[in-house]
């Protein structure tokens, strides 16, 4: 550390210099991400809310109400009239409060001990993080042939240690989305804790099934869904760090409440203690400036640009898993490594993610994606295939 205290401009010169070093989201080279640039009104909202902090929400009145007012606002387009929940700092912190949920709940009710949670084969990573910590087991239960978890592997896997079944509405690698509404029956007829992922989803389902996609039920509507996790720092284009928990029930936030003795609350039920009230402030604003018709629009031109690159794909001889049921492409090329492909399109900028269930190159049509940047990189798989004589 510096002895003497350093003048504004050289910190910002060194600061800079990094900076330049990151790959910038409106550059269209970022083809891997969930998460996007953000919108300008959240950078304005997000720096006048950087002092309040939800952990101590009795300090913090106006932001917490703000945090209630999206908790409601989110369960209201999930099909849930009240909802319980917060804004937190990602899908990964929601999935972990449901699943400790689940077990705590199971405890209570139930007297199960050494509990199992039953995620389908493509369940993001977090669960196994949330397995870990709270030592549940986890069981995986197997895909379709179109990748959706596969009800009867989920039936099989259920005994008397069950604490919850897990589905997904917007898988991470390939965006499709498990069939909600049978799992809500089988977790409903079997009395089981049933939270859904909808991280990457729940901003755009809804909202394209108001568009007149066909779409599935995923939300609260389903008698079963006991909780669900949604990202506003995914396709919701809020500022990063903002995930979202909603729980059908009081019950189920009450019982992960741990004593706060020296704050202005009783209790918390979040992991982290000290949050930022800034990005739930900016979600707020985003989510106002919006509307229903910006998601609507936003989503279907996510989907409208996955089309055009699943269509162009075909064309070039790449064979897409799936028809995009989401914003997500993934492919292979019959005739090239996928990591070799990869590489390739590192080396001419293109920053790409590989799925490794099928093992494709995985393409996530964020805002920040326009058809040129999609031109551009049509131009340079091209270039790469006639580079390798096929
Ligand atoms: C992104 C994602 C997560 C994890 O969310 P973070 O915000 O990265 O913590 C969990 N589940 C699904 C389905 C996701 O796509």
């Amino acid at each position: 550390m510096n002895d003497k205290p350093l003048d504004e401009e050289s910190i910002l010169k060194v600061l800079n210099g990094y900076k330049s070093k990151d790959l910038k989201y409106e550059d269209g080279h970022i083809l891997g991400s969930m998460c996007t640039s953000t919108h300008p009104l959240a950078k304005k909202v997000y720096m006048d809310f950087l002092d309040s902090n939800l952990g101590d929400p009795g300090l913090f009145e106006g932001t917490s109400t703000i945090e209630n007012m999206v908790v409601q606002e989110i369960a209201s387009f999930l099909s849930l009239d009240k909802g319980f929940g917060n804004i937190v700092t990602g899908g990964t912190e929601a999935n972990l409060m449901a699943i400790r949920s689940a077990k705590n709940i199971a405890k209570k009710e139930k007297g199960i001990e050494k509990g199992e949670i039953i995620v389908p084969k493509s369940a993001h990573f977090s669960f196994k993080k949330a397995a870990d910590m709270l030592e549940v087991k986890l069981v995986e239960a197997d895909l379709n042939k179109e990748y959706r978890v596969d009800i009867e592997s989920v039936k099989k896997n259920i005994n008397k240690n069950t604490i919850a079944i897990v589905g997904i509405a917007g898988t991470t690698e390939l965006g499709v989305i498990d069939p909600i509404e049978e799992l809500s029956q089988i977790a409903v007829e079997n009395n089981i804790y049933f939270h859904v992922d909808a991280a990457f989803g729940g901003f755009s389902i809804p909202f394209l099934k108001e568009i007149g996609y066909e779409l599935p039920n995923f939300d609260f509507s389903n008698e079963g869904v006991s909780s669900i996790t949604i990202d506003p720092h995914k396709m919701g284009i809020a500022p990063i760090p903002a995930g979202c928990i909603i729980y059908r029930e009081k019950k189920f936030l009450d019982i992960i409440a741990i004593d706060s003795p020296y704050l202005t609350s009783k209790s918390q039920s979040t992991i982290v203690g000290t949050r930022l009230g800034a990005p739930v402030a900016a979600t707020w604003a985003v989510m106002q400036e919006m509307g229903k018709e910006g998601y609507m629009e936003l989503a279907n031109n996510c989907l409208v640009n996955a089309n055009f690159l699943y269509d162009a794909l075909k064309k070039e001889n790449f064979k897409p898993i799936i028809k995009p049921e989401l914003n997500i492409v993934a492919f292979y090329h019959e005739k090239i490594d996928t990591n070799r492909l990869a590489e390739l399109l590192k080396e001419d900028g293109w920053m790409v993610s590989i799925s490794n269930y099928p093992k494709a190159i995985r393409i996530v049509l964020m805002p920040h994606i326009r058809h040129t940047h999609l031109v551009a990189f049509l131009r340079d798989l091209r270039k790469i295939k006639a580079s390798l004589g096929f």
